[in-house]
C-alpha cells in the first residue's frame, strides 16, 4: 500500500495538451474517483501513473518513490481495464495465477494467493471454467482476482463497469466497495459516471478539459461545488442554473428573476452575498430543494406557482419539469397521494437554505 502523488502534470498529444499541469495527493489505502466528460483527460491520467503513457512534463510517485522513469511492471500497480483482457484458453485459475507464475512465484504461493482471492471475490467454485463460460459479472470477478493475487501497492480501474448492463453494474459497484473496505489498497478508479464516483470513493477528483475543477469528499463536491461546472456535473438530474439578479431591499436582499418572481436570500447568507447586490449572478438550486410545500417548512424556504409541461412519476416521488424566468427548471415532488399534472398550476417551495450562486463570468462559486 501506499500514497500516490502527482505533480505539475502535464500530457501533450503534438500541441494538444490533454492534461495541463494536475496536482493531486492519494493517501495511503483512499479510494479515488477521477470523474468528468469524455475527453477531460481522465485516461490519460491513470495511463501515465501505470506508465503506459509518458509524461510530458511533472513528476508522479508511489510510496514516496519517483516513478517517471520506472517500467510499469516494477511499479508494483494492478490495473483492471474495462475490456477484461483475460486468457479465453486458460482457466480461471490460470489466469489469476499466470503473472505470479511469470514472476517465478512458489507453486505453493500462487495457489494460496488464487484461493484467498477466489474467497474474497466469491469465486471459488468458478477457478476451473474458462472465460468462455463466465457471465459479464464473473469475468469482471475474475479481472479483478488477477489485480489482487499481485497483492499491488495501487489499484487502477479504468470504467471497469460499463460493459455490464444497468443491474449488474450496480451489484458490482457495491461489491468493489466491499472489496476495497477488505483488502484497503490504494486505489484509483476512472469513471464519467458521477454516481459511480459518489457511491465508491472517499475522495472525488473532478476534471475538465485536462485539469482539475476540484478534489473533495463526495458530501463536498454536492454540497458544496466551487464552480459551475462541478455543480451541474455532479447530481443527477442536474443542478438549476436560473439566470437572475441579486437585488437589494433595505437591510435584506432577493433574487429577482425575468418573470417578476422574487426570491429572499436567507439572513444566514446575507453576508456572503453582500458584494454582489446589484449585479447580475446564476441562482444555483438542485432539483431536491425544489419540492411541494410541506409542514416542516420554515424560514427559509420561499413559495411560488409553477405549471409543469412534463411530469415524470418516479414511484413516491416525481419529477416536474416548468419555466421560471426563462429558465428550464425541474422540481422534485412527492407523489405518494397525488401525482401532478401537466399544464394544471402548482404551489412550490424553493429551500433556499441550500442555493449557491454563481458569478456567470468566472462561473465560479461565489
Ligand atoms: P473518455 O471517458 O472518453 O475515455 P477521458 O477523459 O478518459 O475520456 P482521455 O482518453 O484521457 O479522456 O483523452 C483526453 C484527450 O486526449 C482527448 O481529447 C483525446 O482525444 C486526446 N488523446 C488521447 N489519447 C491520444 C493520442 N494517443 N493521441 C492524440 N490525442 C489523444
Amino acid at each position: 500500500m501506499a500514497e500516490v502523488a502527482l505533480r505539475n502534470v502535464v500530457k501533450r498529444y503534438g500541441s494538444y495538451e490533454a492534461v495541463r499541469g494536475i496536482s493531486l495527493e492519494i493517501p495511503d489505502t483512499k479510494f479515488v474517483a477521477l470523474v468528468g466528460p469524455s475527453g477531460c483527460g481522465k485516461t490519460t491520467t491513470l495511463r501515465m501513473i501505470a506508465g503506459l503513457e509518458d509524461l510530458s512534463a511533472g513528476e508522479i510517485s508511489i510510496g514516496g518513490r519517483i516513478i517517471n522513469d520506472v517500467a510499469p511492471k516494477n511499479r508494483d500497480i494492478a490495473m483492471v481495464f474495462q475490456s477484461y483482457a483475460l486468457y479465453p484458453h486458460m482457466t480461471v485459475a490460470q489466469n489469476m495465477s499466470f503473472g505470479l507464475k511469470l514472476r517465478g512465484m512458489a507453486k505453493s504461493d500462487v495457489k494460496r494467493r488464487v484461493e484467498d482471492a477466489a474467497r474474497i471475490l466469491d469465486i471459488a467454485e468458478l477457478l476451473n471454467r474458462r472465460p468462455g463460460a463466465l457471465s459479464g459479472g464473473q469475468r469482471q470477478r475474475v479481472a479483478m482476482g488477477r489485480a489482487i493475487v499481485r497483492n499491488p501497492k495501487v489499484f487502477l480501474f479504468d470504467e471497469p463497469l460499463s460493459n455490464l448492463d444497468a443491474k449488474l453494474r450496480v451489484q458490482m459497484r457495491t461489491e468493489i466497495k466491499r472489496i476495497h473496505q477488505q483488502v484497503q489498497t490504494t486505489t484509483i478508479y476512472v469513471t464519467h459516471d458521477q454516481i459511480e464516483a459518489m457511491t465508491l470513493a472517499d475522495y472525488i477528483v473532478v476534471m475538465n478539459r485536462g485539469h482539475i475543477e476540484q478534489m473533495g469528499t463526495p458530501h463536498e463536491v454536492y454540497h458544496a461545488p466551487k464552480t459551475r461546472f462541478v455543480a451541474g456535473f455532479m447530481g443527477s438530474p442536474a443542478m438549476n442554473f436560473i439566470p437572475c439578479t441579486l437585488e437589494q431591499n433595505a437591510s435584506a436582499l432577493s433574487l429577482r428573476l425575468s418573470d417578476g418572481v422574487s426570491l429572499p436570500v436567507p439572513a444566514s447568507r446575507l453576508q456572503r452575498y453582500q458584494p454582489l447586490a446589484g449585479k447580475s449572478v446564476i441562482f444555483g438550486l438542485r432539483p431536491e430543494h425544489i419540492t411541494e410545500p410541506r409542514s416542516e417548512a420554515r424560514g427559509t424556504f420561499s413559495e411560488f406557482m409553477a405549471v409543469p409541461d412534463v411530469v415524470e412519476p418516479m414511484g413516491t416521488e416525481a419529477m416536474v419539469f416548468f419555466k421560471l424566468g426563462d429558465a428550464a427548471v425541474s422540481g422534485r415532488v412527492d407523489s405518494s397521494a397525488s401525482v401532478p399534472v401537466a399544464g394544471e398550476k402548482l404551489r412550490l417551495v424553493a429551500n433556499m437554505a441550500h442555493m449557491h450562486l454563481i458569478d456567470p463570468e468566472s462561473g465560479a462559486v461565489v
